[in-house]
Protein backbone atom coordinates (compact mmCIF):
# COMPACT_ATOMS: atom_id res chain seq x y z
CA UNK A 1 0.00 0.00 0.00
CA UNK A 2 1.48 3.71 -1.24
CA UNK A 3 -0.89 6.72 -1.37
CA UNK A 4 -1.23 10.00 -0.41
CA UNK A 5 -4.10 10.12 2.38
CA UNK A 6 -5.54 13.63 3.01
CA UNK A 7 -5.88 14.47 6.83
CA UNK A 8 -8.87 16.70 6.25
CA UNK A 9 -8.57 18.31 9.74
CA UNK A 10 -5.25 19.39 9.49
CA UNK A 11 -4.99 20.13 5.83
CA UNK A 12 -2.43 18.25 4.58
CA UNK A 13 -1.12 15.08 3.13
CA UNK A 14 0.32 11.92 4.87
CA UNK A 15 2.59 9.18 3.08
CA UNK A 16 1.12 5.55 3.44
CA UNK A 17 3.76 3.80 2.61
CA UNK A 18 3.52 0.66 4.30
CA UNK A 19 5.40 -1.39 1.52
CA UNK A 20 8.36 -0.43 3.98
CA UNK A 21 7.82 -2.95 6.32
CA UNK A 22 8.61 -5.40 4.13
CA UNK A 23 12.40 -3.81 3.41
CA UNK A 24 14.50 -6.93 3.94
CA UNK A 25 16.63 -7.70 7.26
CA UNK A 26 20.12 -7.16 5.65
CA UNK A 27 22.70 -9.72 7.22
CA UNK A 28 25.32 -8.08 9.23
CA UNK A 29 27.90 -6.32 7.90
CA UNK A 30 26.29 -6.55 4.96
CA UNK A 31 25.92 -2.26 3.63
CA UNK A 32 24.44 -1.23 0.52
CA UNK A 33 26.09 1.74 0.07
CA UNK A 34 29.77 0.60 0.16
CA UNK A 35 31.66 -0.36 -2.84
CA UNK A 36 31.70 -4.36 -3.59
CA UNK A 37 27.86 -4.35 -2.32
CA UNK A 38 26.72 -4.82 -6.33
CA UNK A 39 24.59 -1.75 -5.37
CA UNK A 40 26.53 1.17 -6.22
CA UNK A 41 30.08 1.99 -8.00
CA UNK A 42 33.32 0.24 -7.07
CA UNK A 43 34.88 4.00 -6.79
CA UNK A 44 32.95 7.29 -6.18
CA UNK A 45 32.93 10.24 -4.17
CA UNK A 46 29.30 11.19 -3.86
CA UNK A 47 26.66 9.21 -5.50
CA UNK A 48 22.82 9.89 -5.98
CA UNK A 49 20.74 6.21 -5.35
CA UNK A 50 17.06 5.71 -6.03
CA UNK A 51 15.35 4.75 -2.82
CA UNK A 52 14.46 0.51 -3.07
CA UNK A 53 11.92 1.43 -0.83
CA UNK A 54 10.47 4.79 -1.79
CA UNK A 55 7.62 6.66 0.19
CA UNK A 56 7.21 8.30 -3.29
CA UNK A 57 7.40 7.61 -6.77
CA UNK A 58 7.47 8.84 -10.16
CA UNK A 59 5.69 5.37 -11.14
CA UNK A 60 3.51 5.41 -8.22
CA UNK A 61 0.98 2.12 -7.85
CA UNK A 62 -2.47 2.54 -7.64
CA UNK A 63 -3.95 3.70 -4.67
CA UNK A 64 -6.20 0.91 -2.70
CA UNK A 65 -9.61 1.91 -2.96
CA UNK A 66 -10.26 3.75 -0.24
CA UNK A 67 -10.95 7.28 -0.96
CA UNK A 68 -15.15 8.04 -0.43
CA UNK A 69 -14.98 11.04 -2.16
CA UNK A 70 -16.08 12.60 0.91
CA UNK A 71 -13.69 13.44 3.94
CA UNK A 72 -11.16 10.61 2.96
CA UNK A 73 -9.60 11.73 -0.11
CA UNK A 74 -6.57 9.07 -1.08
CA UNK A 75 -4.35 9.83 -4.46
CA UNK A 76 -1.17 8.20 -6.09
CA UNK A 77 1.82 8.36 -3.75
CA UNK A 78 3.77 10.43 -6.62
CA UNK A 79 6.72 11.80 -6.35
CA UNK A 80 10.81 10.78 -6.07
CA UNK A 81 12.91 9.82 -2.83
CA UNK A 82 16.77 9.50 -3.62
CA UNK A 83 19.56 8.37 -1.50
CA UNK A 84 22.45 10.86 -2.08
CA UNK A 85 25.71 9.31 -0.51
CA UNK A 86 28.50 11.52 0.61
CA UNK A 87 31.62 9.36 0.69
CA UNK A 88 32.62 5.50 -0.11
CA UNK A 89 33.98 5.63 3.39
CA UNK A 90 31.59 3.81 5.65
CA UNK A 91 32.76 5.60 8.78
CA UNK A 92 32.78 9.22 7.65
CA UNK A 93 30.46 11.89 8.40
CA UNK A 94 29.85 15.03 6.94
CA UNK A 95 32.85 17.10 8.80
CA UNK A 96 35.40 14.38 8.17
CA UNK A 97 34.99 15.08 4.49
CA UNK A 98 37.54 17.78 2.76
CA UNK A 99 35.81 20.99 1.53
CA UNK A 100 36.55 19.85 -1.56
CA UNK A 101 34.31 16.50 -1.48
CA UNK A 102 31.63 18.49 0.31
CA UNK A 103 31.83 20.54 -2.51
CA UNK A 104 30.87 17.79 -4.86
CA UNK A 105 28.15 17.11 -3.01
CA UNK A 106 27.11 20.36 -2.97
CA UNK A 107 26.99 19.98 -7.21
CA UNK A 108 25.07 16.40 -6.69
CA UNK A 109 22.33 18.01 -4.40
CA UNK A 110 21.81 21.03 -7.30
CA UNK A 111 22.14 18.50 -10.29
CA UNK A 112 19.53 15.76 -8.59
CA UNK A 113 16.95 19.51 -7.95
CA UNK A 114 17.63 20.52 -11.79
CA UNK A 115 16.91 17.40 -12.43
CA UNK A 116 13.74 16.73 -10.66
CA UNK A 117 12.57 20.03 -10.92
CA UNK A 118 12.02 19.06 -14.97
CA UNK A 119 9.02 17.31 -13.67
CA UNK A 120 6.24 19.89 -13.33
CA UNK A 121 3.91 16.89 -11.19
CA UNK A 122 6.95 18.09 -8.28
CA UNK A 123 6.34 21.03 -6.75
CA UNK A 124 8.49 20.57 -3.72
CA UNK A 125 12.84 19.06 -3.50
CA UNK A 126 14.29 18.69 -0.47
CA UNK A 127 17.57 17.61 0.38
CA UNK A 128 17.60 16.18 4.16
CA UNK A 129 19.26 14.01 6.61
CA UNK A 130 19.31 12.20 9.58
CA UNK A 131 22.24 11.45 11.43
CA UNK A 132 22.84 9.12 14.95
CA UNK A 133 20.46 6.22 16.16
CA UNK A 134 19.11 8.71 18.32
CA UNK A 135 17.05 9.95 14.67
CA UNK A 136 16.58 6.29 13.61
CA UNK A 137 19.44 5.78 11.57
CA UNK A 138 20.14 2.25 10.96
CA UNK A 139 22.44 2.64 8.54
CA UNK A 140 26.04 4.46 9.29
CA UNK A 141 27.28 4.56 6.33
CA UNK A 142 27.17 8.99 5.27
CA UNK A 143 24.05 9.39 3.16
CA UNK A 144 21.15 11.94 3.08
CA UNK A 145 18.16 11.73 1.20
CA UNK A 146 16.30 14.07 -1.15
CA UNK A 147 12.36 13.62 -1.18
CA UNK A 148 10.69 15.59 -4.41
CA UNK A 149 7.12 15.84 -2.96
CA UNK A 150 4.07 16.54 -5.71
CA UNK A 151 2.40 18.99 -3.07
CA UNK A 152 4.46 21.42 -0.90
CA UNK A 153 4.26 19.95 2.75
CA UNK A 154 2.44 21.98 5.47
CA UNK A 155 5.99 23.47 6.95
CA UNK A 156 6.92 24.64 4.41
CA UNK A 157 3.97 26.13 2.92
CA UNK A 158 3.55 28.02 6.37
CA UNK A 159 6.98 29.65 6.14
CA UNK A 160 5.87 30.45 1.94
CA UNK A 161 2.56 32.11 3.76
CA UNK A 162 4.63 34.33 6.42
CA UNK A 163 7.46 35.31 3.55
CA UNK A 164 4.64 36.08 1.15
CA UNK A 165 2.78 38.19 3.37
CA UNK A 166 6.18 40.13 4.74
CA UNK A 167 7.10 41.03 1.72
CA UNK A 168 3.98 42.02 0.49
CA UNK A 169 4.38 44.51 3.54
CA UNK A 170 7.95 45.56 3.34
CA UNK A 171 9.03 44.90 -0.27
CA UNK A 172 11.59 42.86 1.25
CA UNK A 173 12.64 39.41 1.92
CA UNK A 174 11.67 38.26 5.46
CA UNK A 175 15.04 35.75 5.34
CA UNK A 176 17.33 39.11 4.38
CA UNK A 177 15.65 41.36 7.16
CA UNK A 178 15.81 38.67 9.62
CA UNK A 179 19.57 37.98 8.78
CA UNK A 180 19.97 41.38 9.02
CA UNK A 181 18.27 42.31 12.72
CA UNK A 182 20.36 39.13 13.80
CA UNK A 183 23.63 40.86 12.71
CA UNK A 184 22.80 43.78 14.22
CA UNK A 185 21.96 42.13 17.42
CA UNK A 186 24.87 39.91 17.23
CA UNK A 187 23.76 37.77 20.43
CA UNK A 188 22.49 34.53 18.25
CA UNK A 189 25.59 34.67 15.79
CA UNK A 190 27.89 31.68 15.99
CA UNK A 191 30.37 32.62 12.95
CA UNK A 192 30.24 33.26 8.77
CA UNK A 193 32.07 33.00 6.27
CA UNK A 194 32.40 34.78 2.57
CA UNK A 195 28.38 34.24 1.92
CA UNK A 196 27.06 31.65 4.59
CA UNK A 197 26.73 33.12 8.06
CA UNK A 198 25.87 30.10 10.86
CA UNK A 199 23.43 31.49 13.27
CA UNK A 200 21.05 30.23 16.50
CA UNK A 201 17.42 31.61 15.63
CA UNK A 202 15.95 34.40 17.67
CA UNK A 203 13.04 31.70 18.10
CA UNK A 204 14.53 28.35 17.53
CA UNK A 205 12.77 25.48 19.03
CA UNK A 206 16.10 23.36 19.74
CA UNK A 207 18.41 23.75 21.91
CA UNK A 208 21.40 23.61 19.06
CA UNK A 209 18.87 24.55 16.70
CA UNK A 210 21.25 26.49 14.55
CA UNK A 211 20.32 27.84 10.96
CA UNK A 212 22.25 28.36 8.05
CA UNK A 213 21.61 31.86 6.05
CA UNK A 214 22.87 33.34 2.77
CA UNK A 215 24.35 36.89 3.23
CA UNK A 216 22.95 37.19 -1.27
CA UNK A 217 19.73 37.07 -1.44
CA UNK A 218 19.54 33.63 -3.35
CA UNK A 219 16.12 31.55 -3.93
CA UNK A 220 17.99 28.00 -4.51
CA UNK A 221 20.97 26.24 -4.61
CA UNK A 222 21.18 25.88 -7.73
CA UNK A 223 22.06 29.03 -8.48
CA UNK A 224 24.99 28.99 -6.88
CA UNK A 225 28.02 29.74 -8.68
CA UNK A 226 31.45 27.96 -7.98
CA UNK A 227 32.15 30.28 -4.99
CA UNK A 228 29.20 29.75 -3.42
CA UNK A 229 29.06 26.14 -3.29
CA UNK A 230 32.72 25.94 -2.26
CA UNK A 231 31.61 28.36 0.76
CA UNK A 232 28.29 26.51 1.26
CA UNK A 233 30.71 23.41 1.45
CA UNK A 234 33.36 25.01 4.04
CA UNK A 235 29.93 26.22 6.29
CA UNK A 236 28.15 22.59 6.45
CA UNK A 237 32.11 20.91 7.06
CA UNK A 238 32.35 23.87 10.22
CA UNK A 239 28.93 23.66 11.21
CA UNK A 240 28.88 19.75 11.78
CA UNK A 241 32.14 19.87 13.44
CA UNK A 242 31.02 22.45 15.66
CA UNK A 243 28.35 20.34 16.72
CA UNK A 244 30.38 17.27 17.40
CA UNK A 245 32.78 19.50 19.36
CA UNK A 246 30.36 20.32 21.49
CA UNK A 247 30.59 17.20 23.35
CA UNK A 248 33.19 15.70 21.70
CA UNK A 249 30.86 12.93 20.76
CA UNK A 250 29.00 11.96 17.25
CA UNK A 251 26.51 14.53 17.44
CA UNK A 252 22.83 13.89 16.05
CA UNK A 253 20.50 16.04 14.02
CA UNK A 254 18.23 15.90 11.79
CA UNK A 255 18.99 18.75 8.74
CA UNK A 256 17.04 20.26 5.94
CA UNK A 257 17.74 22.50 3.52
CA UNK A 258 15.08 24.84 1.89
CA UNK A 259 15.17 26.10 -1.50
CA UNK A 260 12.11 28.23 -2.95
CA UNK A 261 9.83 25.68 -3.95
CA UNK A 262 8.99 25.04 -8.04
CA UNK A 263 6.78 24.57 -10.79
CA UNK A 264 3.98 27.25 -9.36
CA UNK A 265 4.26 30.60 -7.98
CA UNK A 266 7.56 32.45 -8.53
CA UNK A 267 8.76 32.98 -5.00
CA UNK A 268 12.20 33.90 -6.30
CA UNK A 269 11.84 37.87 -4.31
CA UNK A 270 10.26 36.31 -1.10
CA UNK A 271 12.73 33.37 -0.78
CA UNK A 272 16.34 32.69 0.63
CA UNK A 273 17.93 29.49 0.52
CA UNK A 274 18.84 28.37 3.90
CA UNK A 275 19.49 25.41 6.37
CA UNK A 276 17.77 24.24 9.86
CA UNK A 277 19.75 21.28 12.07
CA UNK A 278 16.96 20.31 14.10
CA UNK A 279 19.39 17.94 16.99
CA UNK A 280 17.84 15.55 19.42
CA UNK A 281 20.14 16.47 22.41
CA UNK A 282 19.70 19.37 25.22
CA UNK A 283 22.93 17.85 26.89
CA UNK A 284 25.57 15.45 26.18
CA UNK A 285 23.20 12.75 27.54
CA UNK A 286 19.59 14.53 28.01
CA UNK A 287 17.49 14.04 24.70
CA UNK A 288 14.94 16.91 24.35
CA UNK A 289 11.71 15.13 23.59
CA UNK A 290 9.00 16.70 21.02
CA UNK A 291 6.61 15.35 23.44
CA UNK A 292 2.55 16.23 23.92
CA UNK A 293 2.89 20.00 23.88
CA UNK A 294 4.97 20.09 20.63
CA UNK A 295 3.41 17.55 18.96
CA UNK A 296 -0.64 18.13 19.65
CA UNK A 297 -0.29 21.55 19.32
CA UNK A 298 2.60 22.78 17.77
CA UNK A 299 3.54 24.28 20.88
CA UNK A 300 7.36 24.11 21.40
CA UNK A 301 8.85 24.90 24.40
CA UNK A 302 13.37 24.72 24.58
CA UNK A 303 13.75 24.81 27.57
CA UNK A 304 17.34 26.60 26.74
CA UNK A 305 17.57 30.57 26.25
CA UNK A 306 19.24 30.68 22.80
CA UNK A 307 21.55 33.80 23.96
CA UNK A 308 23.65 31.05 26.12
CA UNK A 309 23.03 28.17 24.02
CA UNK A 310 25.07 30.90 21.51
CA UNK A 311 27.79 31.63 23.57
CA UNK A 312 28.44 27.62 23.80
CA UNK A 313 28.34 26.80 20.16
CA UNK A 314 30.56 29.71 19.70
CA UNK A 315 33.23 27.68 21.89
CA UNK A 316 32.76 24.61 20.81
CA UNK A 317 33.27 26.22 16.99
CA UNK A 318 36.74 27.67 18.62
CA UNK A 319 37.44 24.48 19.88
CA UNK A 320 36.93 22.91 16.40
CA UNK A 321 38.82 25.12 14.34
CA UNK A 322 41.50 24.22 17.20
CA UNK A 323 41.77 20.84 16.68
CA UNK A 324 41.33 21.25 12.76
CA UNK A 325 44.88 23.27 12.20
ZN1 LIG B 1 28.91 1.37 4.06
Amino acid sequence: MAELRYNSLIGDYVMIASHRQERPQMPKDYCPFCPGSGKVPDDYTVFAYDNDFPALSQNPIEPDDVDNGLLFQAKHAYGKCEVILYSKDHNATLCDLSVEHITELVNLWQVRISDLSKDSKIKYIMPFENKGEIVGVTMPHPHGQIYGYSWIPLRVQRKIDMATSYYAEHKKSIFDNMLLQEQNDGKRIIFENDYFVCLLPFATEYPYGVMIMSKEHIPSIVGFNKEQSISLASMLKETTGMLDALFNIRFPYMMALYSAPINGDDLSKEWNFHIEFFPPLRSKDRQKFNASSETAAWAACNPTAPEEKAIELREAYKKFKANSN
